[in-house]
């Protein structure tokens, strides 16, 4: 179920409720069942789904409601408020500023859409006339540093990374070199000199979640000391996405999240769950593989438009 799915059954349950001549338990009870369904089977999980329900349910408390209260108004702004809730951790993240240099740094497993993007990311600033630049910190998959370099070129962002004996134009820096963490380091302070607002660094990712690569990213986010770390995560991740949201939040400070392949087939809800997981924000999302199908993300306008 896609989340436009979710969206399309939460909406149904509570028209279904509004249908009713009278809102009673059974019928209230009826809604919130299929609210509940609908969450789950959009891999959602099982803890937040509980939570919400029993949030609800305390806020709604039909008996108290006096005659003349709107009950399905209310309902349904306590079942907006909680999915809210669910995707607002109470905190904002880490905002740059620009003209100040700042250093994000990103984290996520590999396939999450973690390079792609880290350019967005870039892109996205450099348009609104801020300075970013890119260091690839990933020397564990191969290719990596070539497709960082291709989209920086693309995007015409400076890049700082280790390959092997390709040449590059003057202004950019390239050199064999397999320690990530020296690299990194190398890369930031480069772009620091540089006056550079934006320095992103890539690191490297794992296909599960392994003690190397946390010990890695714990490297790396020492020796930077990243004013931000952006988690990226694969919106198809389902059921495990909370799982693996709090085994990154354990090993580094994750400020931030960015949800990617929105535009696929996946259920979504693991995005729910990773807001909770590392009770830090989701600030974009990707839509797409191009550079600009990346979209800022904000609370209250995704789930009005989820909710129709
Ligand atoms: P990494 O291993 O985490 O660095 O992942 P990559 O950046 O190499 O991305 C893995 C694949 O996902 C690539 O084919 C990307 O083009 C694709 N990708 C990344 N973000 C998105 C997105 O938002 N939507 C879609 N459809 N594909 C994406």
């Amino acid at each position: 179920m896609v989340l436009a799915q979710l969206g399309g059954s939460i909406t149904r349950a509570l028209q279904q409720m509004t249908n009713a001549t009278v809102i009673d338990e059974k019928v209230f009870n009826d809604c919130l069942n299929e609210i509940n369904r609908a969450l789950l089977q959009s891999d959602v999980q099982f803890k937040l789904v509980q939570d919400m329900h029993t949030n609800i349910k305390k806020i709604v408390n039909l008996q108290d409601l006096a005659a003349g209260h709107d009950k399905r108004k209310i309902i349904q702004q306590a079942v907006f408020n909680e999915l809210c809730k669910m995707l607002d951790p109470g905190k904002s993240s880490f905002v740059p500023k620009k003209g100040k240099t700042s250093v994000v740094m990103f984290v996520g497993l590999q396939g999450s859409g973690k390079t792609t993007t880290c350019t967005k990311y870039a892109h996205y600033y450099q348009k609104k006339g801020w300075k970013p630049a890119l260091v690839c910190a990933d020397t564990f998959r191969a290719g990596a540093f070539d497709q960082l370099k291709q989209n920086a070129t693309k995007a015409k962002i400076p890049f700082y990374g280790s390959n092997y004996c390709i040449a590059v134009p003057s202004f950019l820096y390239s050199y064999m070199e397999s320690d990530p963490v020296k690299i990194a380091v190398e890369g930031v302070e480069r772009f620091k000199e540089e006056n550079r607002d934006l320095i992103i660094v890539d690191t490297s990712g794992r296909h599960k979640q392994e003690a190397a690569l946390f010990e890695e990213m714990r490297q790396v986010s020492e020796a930077t000391k990243p004013d931000l770390v952006i988690f990226v995560m694969d919106s198809s991740i389902g059921q495990a996405a909370f799982d693996q949201a709090q085994a990154f939040k354990q090993s580094v400070a994750v400020g931030a999240v960015i949800i990617t392949k929105m535009d696929g087939h996946a259920k979504g809800g693991g995005s729910l769950s990773a807001v909770a997981a590392t009770k830090s924000p989701v600030i974009f999302i990707g839509t797409g593989e191009h550079m600009d199908e990346f979209e800022v993300f904000e609370v209250k306008p995704f789930v009005s438009r989820l909710l129709g």
